[in-house]
């Protein structure tokens, strides 16, 4: 699965002209912000976008490139931001080395937020198998994984991604991994109930975990009837008190208790 955010989702500027790939990029390399990533941003899906096009406004109006450099950016909560796109050539890579991979970039920064939450690693890898998975005319990739530093003189990816592309880039929680299945977001200080309908990120964070457990609910931001049911199951399955609100615990459980 890969969770797209499109460039219109996003509010992308509109680009100046792309390369199209002539032919298939060997596989994809992997990038970071450098520099300080805030993280609060784990908090806050919104500050994600700002950075985002806060990026694409550096490359365009300083850079003077024709977009963003990457192909695409994953941000800590698993989602995937549409950057050139498939069947483009990127800009990040270095010149000469740009048609060769896909450029995919992770909102990690040398200080704050360094270490990538769960959800953006399987985020990193859901873009690379989306990338690998595309129609022939789209030109899907191949299966080489790399950093920016590999053939290239910069710290990018940092050493914490360097380091988990060098160990085989492994998905959390799976083999020769020593994180658990995924960390929980920071809990968002408030009880999410209905009535009244409440609506924002954190109540889509908590329906998209929902979903991701197998619960049948809509990530549409809205904590309904349906929401507060699926709340209710989730604590009758787990001999929580059933009140059908999300309460900090409830909150940590949607990610630490184990799946049955
Ligand atoms: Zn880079
Ligand atoms: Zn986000």
């Amino acid at each position: 699965m890969a969770n797209l955010v499109t460039r219109d989702q996003w509010n992308a500027r509109t680009h100046k002209g792309h390369t199209p790939l002539r032919e298939r990029p060997r596989g994809v390399k992997y990038h970071y912000v450098g520099g300080r990533v805030e993280p609060d941003i784990v908090k806050d899906h919104g500050q994600c976008v700002a950075l985002v096009k806060s990026i694409q406004r550096h490359h365009m109006d300083t850079n003077l490139w024709a977009d963003i450099g990457y192909s695409v950016q994953c941000c800590p909560h698993r989602e995937i931001f549409i950057g050139r796109g498939p069947g483009v050539v990127p800009a990040a890579n270095g010149p000469g080395l740009n048609a060769q991979h896909y450029a995919i970039l992770a909102l990690v920064g040398d200080s704050g937020l360094v270490v990538p939450t769960d959800d953006m690693l399987h985020g990193l890898l859901d873009a690379r198998a989306w990338l690998m998975g595309l129609r022939e005319e789209e030109q899907p990739c191949g299966g080489e994984v790399l950093g920016h530093r590999d053939g290239y003189g910069t710290e990018c990816p940092g050493d914490w991604l360097y380091d988990w592309i060098r160990r085989g880039h492994p998905r959390p929680g799976g083999a020769g991994s020593p994180r658990p299945v995924s960390q929980p977001p920071p809990w968002p200080g408030r009880v999410l109930e209905y009535p009244p309908l409440q609506t924002g990120d954190d109540v889509r964070t908590w329906q998209r975990q929902m979903a991701r457990r197998g619960w049948r609910i809509d990530v549409d931001g809205r904590f309904g009837p349906t929401s507060r049911e699926v709340a209710r199951a989730f604590q009758k399955e787990k001999g929580f008190r059933v009140t059908g609100r999300v309460g900090r615990d409830d909150w940590r459980a949607a990610w630490l208790a184990p799946i049955t």
